[in-house]
């Protein structure tokens, strides 16, 4: 699999594909790569006929005290995942190839990112939406493909890629979760057997929530609170929020109507978990 470092040379890859009037998607990442990546890569990799994996572990989306420094990284192993996926390549730049030291033209998708993650994390997804805009300019896709598991920032890319008219095909791709259900993520790699065990509540609240809903529940409020309950019962977590949204606008609701989505973020011991579910 090979590894590009430099905006240029991919940015010259990418070329010479579309002379050759090749299709390409994108994956951006962080990295550390596990199934759930993998599946977007599959994905990516059956509907273009070229797949760019970026591996970037983005500073300005990472708020003061947050794990940027920890954030788990293996680029070998993660370009043999990319291999078997079937990526094309890996761009995998240094921050210093993407922000010179004088940048300061951030994006900023206003509304969506006030709530829900944005309320812990104000600076979030101002660095997402840029870095997820900079790959755009740099590997210029026909298709990129994002998690359903961060709900929030697949809105916020949706209603970027409107509002600033860029020509590229969002695709969302399901949850992918361990066996035992907790949603795979890199950061589960933190958690201590103990917590890796308490971890479930997230799931089990996820799938408390989805059978309520299944069964005609119509007041958000009441899937919410027995949700809360389940996770308030496990000792080790600390919820951050639970809350239900609508879909696209991720303005909070009462009752379940449209697309409703039920977002969490919850604390086991340091590290913070985020899982969903989201009710047509
Ligand atoms: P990350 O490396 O955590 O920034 O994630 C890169 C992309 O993979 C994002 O679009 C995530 O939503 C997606 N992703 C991460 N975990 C999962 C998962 N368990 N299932 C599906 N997609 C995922």
């Amino acid at each position: 699999m090979q590894v590009v470092k430099t905006v240029d040379e991919i940015r010259k890859m990418v070329k010479s594909w579309r002379k050759e009037g090749l299709s390409v998607g994108l994956v951006p990442t962080m990295g550390f790569l596990h199934e759930g990546h993998k599946s977007l890569i599959l994905r990516a990799a059956a509907e273009n006929d070229r797949v760019v994996v970026s591996d970037f572990v983005n500073p300005t989306q990472f708020g003061p005290g947050e794990d940027l420094e920890s954030y788990p990284r293996d680029i070998n192993r993660d370009a043999a995942l990319c291999e078997e996926a079937g990526a094309s390549v890996i761009f995998n730049p240094e921050p210093s190839e993407m922000y010179a030291p004088d940048f300061s033209t951030y994006v900023n998708m206003e509304n969506l990112s006030k709530g829900l993650c944005g309320k812990t994390r104000p600076i979030h997804f101002r660095g997402v939406c840029t870095v997820v805009s900079k790959l755009f300019n740099i590997v210029s896709p026909d298709r990129a493909y994002f998690g359903q598991k961060d709900a929030q920032q697949l809105a916020i890319i949706r209603r970027m890629v409107r509002d600033l008219n860029i020509d590229i095909e969002i695709v969302g791709c399901p949850i992918i979760r361990e066996s035992d259900g907790l949603a795979k993520s890199s950061r589960n790699t933190y958690l201590n057997p103990e917590e890796r065990q308490a971890a479930l509540c997230l799931s089990r609240a996820v799938k408390l929530g989805e059978k309520m809903a299944a069964e005609g529940e119509k007041d958000a409020d009441r899937i919410v609170s027995e949700m809360i309950s389940l996770i308030q019962a496990e000792p080790l977590a600390k919820i951050d929020y639970v809350e239900a949204v609508n879909g696209v606008t991720i303005e909070p609701v009462h009752k379940i109507e449209g697309t409703v989505l039920v977002a969490m973020a919850v604390y086991i011991g340091k590290t913070r978990l985020i899982d969903n579910f989201i009710i047509e």
